[in-house]
């Protein structure tokens, strides 16, 4: 039996989806299925003797590209995923939904996501979708959100549901949810990320840099799987933007003229914008750079001590070597190579003594900071 968490929002496992998709439910109109795939033959494989009928309404694509189905709009709105492509960690030809109609009589609602229950697994960039998906449907409806063992994927989104809804911090929603089923425990790589969902003020926020720390952390994991980084995950090259537009037009597409931006020391090309920094916390994990510290001697000058020599920005368009497939090399500069820095998949330590991973550093010395 599915555990109800809130007014007509249920918490359960893929037993509780079967259950109702086969025989229906007073109470249950939706369901939200969180597996790692959103096939409804995935119930099928589970339970061989399993016939659930479905008619899809329509997939949707990670990159914004909708699909199939009967050009039924459905029940989650087109807009709320607008912004969900190239600044999002996932690949833009993953599915980022399903939606069809299932179950006896086709009278069921269903949308699928396709998440993993692992650490490393995206969660932060599905959390829209079901949120859109829950809110839409408990106002008519009750919706069930399911996984397979209803622990740790469901109760991810229903806590962080909880969390944005009822302004709950990770701690507080994860322990009102465990009142309604105490069973509740999600991974530590989704406590991870529903603490940077309450930092980012209960929103995915693509341009916090929380978020775009978490985005090149996942880039990283997959670039250590040995999958091919494609160049849509780069950023753009705001080297090329400042050439083709003048410096007036890159001012009001950027929709502020006073965008900081680091130029070439030599040849004054621009190589990276303030919104392609990934800022990181001077002096996080100085552990290892202790001797930096005794040397100096001197308590008062630790601010200083701990300045960044460097910046690090996300990988864009303009790294040919990082593009080539490279673990680690020098940036040089697009236009003169003059050396700006270097970069390394297994991370690079500033001088402030936080390591960063991975890692595209540009040296502070072969830059100047003017605005765009
Ligand atoms: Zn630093
Ligand atoms: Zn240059």
């Amino acid at each position: 039996m599915p555990y109800r968490v809130r007014e007509n929002l249920f918490i359960g496992n893929i037993s509780d989806a079967a259950e109702i998709l086969q025989n229906g439910s007073t109470e249950i109109t939706h369901i939200l299925s969180v597996l790692s795939s959103v096939s409804i033959s995935f119930f099928s494989e589970w339970r061989s003797n399993l016939v659930i009928p479905a008619k899809e309404i329509k997939k949707v694509y990670a990159g914004g590209g909708g699909g199939g189905g009967d050009g039924c709009s459905g029940s989650v709105e087109e807009d709320s995923i607008a912004d969900g492509g190239s600044k999002s960690s996932l690949s833009p030809d993953k599915i980022l939904y399903s939606l069809e109609y299932a179950g006896k009589d086709l009278k069921l609602v269903r949308m699928a996501v396709p998440i993993r229950d692992m650490e490393s697994e995206d969660l932060l960039d599905y959390l829209d979708v079901c949120f859109d998906f829950i809110d839409r449907n408990r106002k008519e409806g009750s919706v069930l959100v399911h996984c397979f063992a209803g622990v740790s994927r469901s109760a991810a989104i229903i806590t962080a549901y909880l969390m944005r809804t009822e302004h709950l911090s990770q701690e507080d929603a994860l322990e009102s949810l465990k009142q309604s089923y105490e069973f509740v425990c999600p991974n530590d790589g989704f406590i991870e990320q529903l603490k940077m969902f309450e930092e980012m003020g209960f929103k995915v926020d693509h341009a916090s840099p929380i978020y775009k720390r978490f985005r090149l952390k996942v880039l990283g994991e997959s670039y250590n799987r040995g999958e091919k980084i494609e160049s849509s995950k780069f950023g753009a090259d705001p080297g090329l933007a400042t050439e083709v537009f003048s410096e007036g037009e890159v001012a009001s597409n950027l929709g502020n003229n006073r965008t900081p931006a680091y130029r070439c020391k030599k040849c004054r090309r621009v190589v990276a914008l303030q919104e392609n920094v990934v800022d990181h916390i001077p002096g996080e994990g100085e552990t290892s750079f202790e001797w930096r510290k005794r040397k100096s001697g001197n308590p008062y000058n630790k601010s200083e001590e701990s300045e960044c020599s460097s910046i690090f920005v996300e990988p864009l368009q303009w790294m040919t070597a990082v593009k080539e497939g490279a673990m680690e090399g020098k940036l040089s500069c697009a236009h003169c190579e003059a050396r700006l820095g270097f970069f390394n998949w297994s991370g690079i330590q500033c001088s402030c003594g936080s390591w960063i991973t991975p890692a595209f550093q540009i040296h502070k010395s072969r830059v100047d900071i003017s605005s765009v």
